[in-house]
């Protein structure tokens, strides 16, 4: 099933170089960052998923502190189901958006209570169903939270520096992510996003100056400082 979920993704036609010059790229990166995780704090895939919801336009440091309190109180779909929009956007309401974000989590919740008996469902299909659950927030829960590589997420740190390799030109995330699908092997495809989220807050920054004179993939990249993509 996730194989015939993955069938569109595949349409881009890759380079051989850069086949090469990725799979260089992903040994650096590796080697860099050993313990490259996702950032989120959680400890079920519900918490996950809200947690994901949530750091839509907003940092995972941000989102940490908040739902460190929103899950004291409701931990679980059924309990986040019972509670009321207004208490919800209470507690999220620093993360941004706060309005359209406590109605996704309330109906979120209802329809996992209603529709899977209480657990976040396991498919692509199934989790983009759900309110303000996009494609980028079903890969985060499929690969963290289920070990499911359904895809690559393309948050702003991925969309940019693999624009600044010369992976992608395009500006869209769905457009960018099946550039990179067809370059990346299916195994990585998850640790690649929080390879490159940590490459970006470490060296690759949004700002005009990267700090390329440090950054370990210098020899790989085309565009070394050209600055924003
Ligand atoms: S060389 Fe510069 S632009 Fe290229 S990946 Fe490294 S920091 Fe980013």
């Amino acid at each position: 099933m996730v194989e015939e979920e993955l069938a569109h993704l595949f349409k881009a036609k890759p380079k051989p170089k850069d086949l090469v010059r990725m799979k260089k790229i992903i040994a650096i990166l590796k080697k860099t960052y050993p313990d490259s995780h996702c950032s989120l704090k959680y400890e079920t895939p519900f918490q996950l998923l809200v947690a994901t919801v949530l750091s839509a336009q907003c940092t995972d440091h941000r989102v940490n502190l908040v739902t460190s309190v929103l899950f004291a109180k409701y931990p679980d779909a059924r309990a986040m189901a019972r509670a009321s929009v207004p208490e919800i956007e209470k507690l999220v309401r620093t993360t941004g958006f706060y309005k359209n974000k406590a109605l996704a989590l309330k109906e979120l919740s209802q329809a996992i209570v209603y529709n899977h008996n209480g657990k976040v469902p396991e498919t692509m299909f199934e989790l983009t169903r759900l309110r303000g659950v996009g494609r980028k927030t079903a890969n985060v829960v499929m690969g963290n939270a289920f070990g499911k590589n359904t895809g690559v997420v393309v948050d702003t740190h991925v969309g940019r520096i693999t624009r600044r390799l010369g992976f992608t030109s395009h500006k869209d995330p769905e457009k960018v992510e099946e550039d990179l699908v067809v370059l990346i092997p299916k195994r990585d495809w998850t640790l690649f996003s929080h390879l490159l989220i940590d490459h970006g807050r470490a060296i690759c920054t949004a700002r005009t100056n990267p700090a390329c004179d440090r950054c370990p993939l210098f020899e790989l990249c085309v565009t070394r400082g050209a600055g924003p993509r």
